[in-house]
């Protein structure tokens, strides 16, 4: 051990685990690559106005959570604590928006920052995968991105999730439930500093985990009864395409998110299996957001999910991925001419696309053999000096213990056609 560890809230990813990471991480990317979603990468950091102004003066991710700092040369960033507001700032920045293409879709993966409490799946450097669908207001836009994440969580072989959603209305309708529900919350007997978010943010404190104030808010108005015709129309068409498509999911009135900037659809995937961080990704409508970041009104749509709850939730219901074995062949020389030889091979196979290692450092046949285990190589090429002088190397099947003489310059083809 060095003097130094991880900083607190923080973990290494090192294999083999970290391999769990990288499939979970493609596997979600997928669905979005063929559904025409491009790759979008922003800096760690960005101007720390945008974070206030996007995700919301208010919310505890820029009061509490972020890491902002001022630079030696006087700029005020932060480290990004999500990836929504960046990859609407760099849409707008390359003019995307006005390619005469929308929606412009997009996709990402990357570090967030969050400076909170840890525990377990509550982390201050995590990391997601994240879709964006910028300019268009359309139901199966929406219906899509939930489906999409749906499919990947799916495909990775996860079952106990559950699909929870609710409509945030827009600016016609959210206004005057906001007042009425701030009208009930001035009647409850709260402590100050909630009382304080009802006038600034009271739907935030729907979102209160504390049991004596969520035994307070049972009869709380709800939204769903505030919305407006043409929210109404849109929740229903959203909750209709993704009935079609066999996506189950739970309308819960109460889902608000601890971001400001969404509108109409909001919803959340959440794991049963994960104790209090339940949700392993989550998203929405956000159709006000460009405008609050300076930009033209361009009602957009999006998701992002936690890998590292995703993995979680995967070690919770048990499920294994099949990950293809690192190395699929190991070489051992026995003496410095075998070496050379199969150094050569090793490059070979490598080339031809099949996964293969080398015994470095010299050791004997014992260690060399131990290496090639722990790889978990399906074969090891032997070499020793009488084999070079015949134009062979050892071939042995390490599941079955098999052995047998390869002509050098067969080894490619042998191999190929016994890993198929
Ligand atoms: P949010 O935008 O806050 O809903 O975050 C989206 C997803 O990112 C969540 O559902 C989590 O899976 C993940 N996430 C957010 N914050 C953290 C954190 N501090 N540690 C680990 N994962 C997180």
């Amino acid at each position: 051990m060095s003097t130094f560890q991880a900083p607190k809230g923080t973990y290494d990813l090192i294999p083999p685990d970290s391999a769990r990471f990288l499939a979970v991480r493609e596997a979600i990317a997928a669905p979005l690559k063929r559904s025409g979603y491009g790759y979008i990468e922003t800096p760690g950091f960005e101007n720390v106005e945008l974070f206030a102004r996007g995700v919301g003066e208010s919310t505890d991710i820029v009061t509490k959570e972020m890491y902002a700092f001022e630079t030696k040369g006087g700029d005020r960033l932060a480290l990004r604590p999500e990836g929504t507001a960046s990859v609407l700032r760099a849409a707008l920045e390359a003019n995307l928006h006005k390619a005469g293409n929308l929606p412009v879709k997009l996709w990402y993966s990357g570090s967030y920052y969050r400076y909170e409490r840890p525990q377990k799946g509550r982390y201050r450097h995590f990391s997601q995968v994240g879709a964006e669908a910028i300019g268009a207001e359309d139901p199966a836009l929406d219906a899509e991105l939930i489906v999409l994440a749906n499919d990947a969580y799916r495909s990775l072989g996860l079952r106990n999730f559950r699909i929870l959603l609710n409509s945030l209305g827009d600016k016609e309708c959210r206004p005057v439930y906001r007042a009425a529900l701030q009208d009930f919350l001035r009647g409850l007997d709260l402590d100050e500093d909630t009382l304080r978010r009802a006038e600034i943010n009271p739907l935030r404190v729907l979102d209160d985990k504390r049991e004596a104030v969520q035994k307070q808010l049972a009869g709380a108005p709800l939204l769903r009864d505030y919305l407006c015709d043409a929210c109404k129309a849109y929740h229903e068409e959203v909750r209709d395409l993704l009935t079609a498509q066999g996506v189950a999911f739970e309308d819960d009135g109460r889902l608000v998110r601890g971001l400001d900037y969404y509108t109409r659809t909001t919803f959340e995937f959440v794991h049963d299996g994960l104790g209090s961080q339940s949700a392993v990704g989550g998203g929405g409508r956000y159709d006000g957001l460009s405008e609050m970041i300076g930009g033209p009104a361009l009602p957009s749509v999006g998701w992002a999910l936690g890998v590292d709850r995703t993995v979680l939730a995967l070690e919770a219901e048990g499920v294994t991925l099949e990950l293809p074995s690192t190395t699929s062949v190991f070489a051992v020389p026995l003496g410095e001419e075998a070496r050379r030889v199969l150094f050569t091979k090793v490059m070979e196979l490598r080339r031809a696309g099949i996964a293969a290692d080398f015994a470095f450092g010299g050791k004997g046949l014992k260690g060399a053999m131990k290496n090639a285990n722990r790889s978990g190589a399906r074969f090891t090429l032997v070499a020793g000096e009488r084999d070079l002088a015949e134009g062979v190397v050892q071939l042995k099947d390490m599941e079955s213990g098999e052995q047998g003489p390869v002509a050098l310059d067969a080894i490619v083809d042998a191999v190929r056609e016994r890993l198929a």
